[in-house]
């Protein structure tokens, strides 16, 4: 009888070489013990270094618009929440901020906001048409859900990627914490962004209420399928502005498996070490970065609106200036052996 020990190490032997997991595999790795978890972070950190390398891609994030017309029941910025002081950067701000982040050294930006209706896509076409008048940086947009004439619009106007999780790839699930919106369309918009031939990101939360591990192994199936170029896992962290306060939340460890996951799954995709997996524990996104990640999206948002971008509760950073941001996440990831990419970080699969 094999113990857990050689059970774990001979399944990410498996992931490690390409043999693509059955979904068997993929649940008796993600309910991996803790103390055995290595195994599987060492293989996805090897894999890492042979498909994507050292380098580490540095996205600054603009959080231009905590104003949202939806009510995802898990976000501070749903339009439910009265406790929230609300803003929106003009188009003028968005593009002054695209253009430090440029002077501070960022190669790309990525411009996020709640579905605010002010910002309809011919708005964010003129910004972005704005910030690549005017910069050299890649644009990535993370807006929410759009009709496929308005993504070709951003498109047009010279986006270069698109940013949208599905949150879960469990139906049900999705429809109970998003009385507003309808998961056949979120997967059709990542669809659409496709056809147009946007780089695509997308991903999930990690310890949903109600979520299982079932459930995880299918997010990272749906990841596969689609073909991502990006891929963003994060813990879900209980806002206490919502009705899920009381919720368990997702731990760092189930996070980081799944990013591990991502990375032998998925190969030569991006994966952020994400703001919230660094929410959670100061060595955060450090951790995640030695167990499969290789994007770190540093915010670059004006010093005054970032308390107000809240959607969860004690995310770092926000009394930090965009200067510091990138220093710091600079000497976190020298420390770690690894070097600041220096390109725009294009998907690596096209
Ligand atoms: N409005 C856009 C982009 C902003 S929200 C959209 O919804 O796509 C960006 C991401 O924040 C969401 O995709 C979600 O995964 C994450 N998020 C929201 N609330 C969260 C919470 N309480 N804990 C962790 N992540 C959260
Ligand atoms: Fe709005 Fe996005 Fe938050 Fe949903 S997750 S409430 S769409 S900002």
């Amino acid at each position: 009888m094999e113990t857990k020990y050689e059970v774990i190490n001979q399944l990410s032997q498996k992931a490690y070489s390409k043999t693509s997991l059955s979904k068997d595999e993929i649940i008796e790795l993600l309910s991996c013990p803790e103390e055995y978890t290595h195994l599987i972070f060492d293989v996805a950190d090897k894999l890492r270094k042979e498909e994507v390398g050292d380098e580490v891609h540095l996205r600054g994030l603009i959080e231009f618009s905590n104003i949202c017309k939806r009510n995802c029941e898990y976000c501070g910025l749903r339009r439910d929440n009265q406790n929230l002081l609300r803003y929106r950067l003009e188009v003028d701000e968005i593009i002054a901020t695209a253009k430090n982040a440029e002077s501070l050294g960022y190669r790309s930006v990525v411009m996020q906001s709640g579905e605010d209706g002010f910002y309809t896509a011919e708005k964010i076409a003129t910004v972005v048409d704005g910030i690549k008048n005017s910069t050299d940086l890649a644009v990535t947009l993370s807006c929410g859900e759009f009709s496929k004439q308005d993504y070709k619009m951003m498109k047009n106007a010279g986006a270069d990627r698109y940013l949208l999780r599905f949150e879960t790839s469990n139906k049900e699930l999705y429809q109970a914490l998003h009385p507003d919106s309808d998961y056949e369309n979120r997967i059709q918009c990542l669809h659409n962004l496709k056809e147009l031939d946007y780089q695509v990101g997308s991903g999930f939360m990690v310890g949903l209420p109600g979520e299982t591990v079932e459930i995880l192994a299918d997010n990272l199936l749906l990841l596969k399928e689609l073909d991502v170029d990006m891929a963003g896992i994060g813990p879900f962290i209980p806002n206490p502005d919502t009705k899920l306060a009381n919720e368990k939340g997702g731990l760092l460890i189930d996070s980081l498996k799944a990013v591990a996951m991502a990375r032998l799954i998925l190969r030569n995709a991006h994966i952020p070490a994400t703001t919230a997996m660094g929410s959670l524990d100061p060595k955060g996104r450090e951790k995640a970065l030695n167990s499969g990640a290789n994007v770190v999206m540093p915010n670059v948002s004006p010093m005054k609106f970032r308390e107000l971008y809240a959607l969860y509760p004690n995310k770092i950073c926000i009394t930090d200036d965009p200067g510091h941001c990138r220093n710091c996440i600079t000497g976190k990831i020298h420390a770690l052996g690894r070097s600041v990419a220096k390109d725009h970080g294009h998907s690596l699969k096209r």
